[in-house]
């Protein structure tokens, strides 16, 4: 049966490398069809909005889309569109995997972990005021609900994809209030979760330890600013935000796009790195149940990245991002 799926092809970079990543899924085997619908800086003159209410209509209405990342203009009163998005859906988990792949070079060589972040409050809720002129104040929510979900959704992962650890990371021991209640929500879910290790880190720590043995994490589930900035230093120990995919996830819906912004600078060169984006692709196919679609794509990235010779400029090669893209596709007809 064919998935119908919602395509944004987004701004800057966005159409060169979701193109190249529809073209990369459309050879898996899987049967997909694609619902096509712009959204971004570009819409803003004809509809006043970079993200439209049918966008929303088609992701809700097809509950999976892969999405090309999104300008969001500085100045114009837009609130972040990204944000927007997230909330809208409530796709109240961002899955970032970080794994090493053969060819790249990094410092470490056996990463293989998913950093799923809580997408919905802590201080991103955006409640901050000016207390007169001179200080200013941001408050943090965290609640039971929101805590417990993301903890579950992290243990239900780590069972689904055969995981072996839990990580839950916090600052509890300074914000006791609410750090704490998401370590006790933390402590409750991993009890119902027997055959999986768990195991708490405070924030600090846990950065210290990504950066010395990497290798000995495997799920990390953490509150939102956290996990913005844990996400990112996973995403640099195994080559950079070119390699870099994500997904945001709820339960009515599920947007895949790479951890990159829009790129502006590189936009309309067909140059940059379309990798993050089709291992997005890869995560949207298992999300659909489509695994050994899933397995063809992985084998077609890593046949182009051992032999070395398609490699985009980020990875130290002179490959276009459409040669690219067409080179992963020879691999996995292979
Ligand atoms: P960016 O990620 O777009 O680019 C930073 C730099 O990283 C680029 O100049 C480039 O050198 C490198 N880079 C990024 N993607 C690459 C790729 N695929 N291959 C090779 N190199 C790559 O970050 P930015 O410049 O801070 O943001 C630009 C715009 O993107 C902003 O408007 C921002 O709001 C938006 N943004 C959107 C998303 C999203 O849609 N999810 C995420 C982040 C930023």
């Amino acid at each position: 049966m064919a998935h119908r799926v919602t395509l944004i092809p987004g701004d800057g970079i966005g159409p060169e490398i979701t193109a190249a990543a529809r073209q990369v899924l459309d050879a898996s085997g899987a049967e997909i069809e694609w619902e096509v619908v712009e959204a971004g800086e570009k819409v803003i003159p004809e509809y006043g909005t970079p993200l439209p209410e049918h966008v929303l209509d088609s992701i809700r209405r097809n509950r999976v889309a892969l999405k090309g990342p999104l300008t969001t203009p500085i100045g114009h009163g837009f609130r972040s569109v990204n944000v927007t998005l997230r909330q809208e859906l409530d796709l109240y988990a961002c899955v970032r995997p970080a794994k090493t792949l053969p060819g790249i070079k990094t410092r470490f060589d056996h990463v293989d972990l998913i950093v799923v972040r809580e997408n919905t409050e802590d201080l991103y809720a955006g409640i901050e005021h000016r207390v007169g002129k001179n200080a200013a104040e941001s408050i943090k929510i965290v609640t039971r609900e929101a805590s417990t979900r993301i903890v579950r959704f992290a243990f239900e992962l780590a069972r689904r994809e055969g995981r072996r650890k839990v990580t839950a990371v916090h600052k509890a021991n300074i914000m006791k209030l609410t750090d704490g209640l998401f370590l006790e929500c933390a402590r409750e879910v991993a009890a119902e979760y027997p055959d999986i290790a768990f195991e708490e880190m405070i924030v600090d720590a846990m950065c210290m330890k990504l950066v010395q043995s990497p290798e000995n994490y495997d799920v990390i589930v953490t509150l939102n600013l956290y996990g913005d900035i844990i996400s990112d230093l996973a995403a640099g120990l195994v080559g950079g935000l070119g390699v870099a995919p994500g997904a945001n996830i709820g339960d009515e819906a599920a947007v895949f796009e790479p951890v990159h912004g829009s790129a502006p600078k590189h936009a309309g060169q067909d140059k940059v790195n379309p990798l993050a984006t089709i291992l997005s692709g890869v995560m949207m196919l298992k999300h659909l149940g489509e695994m050994e679609a899933a397995e063809r794509v992985m084998r077609g990235i890593i046949g182009v990245l051992q032999e070395g010779k398609a490699l985009t400029y980020d990875l130290g090669g002179s490959a276009r991002t459409s040669e690219m893209a067409a080179a992963i596709v020879a691999h996995m007809q292979k």
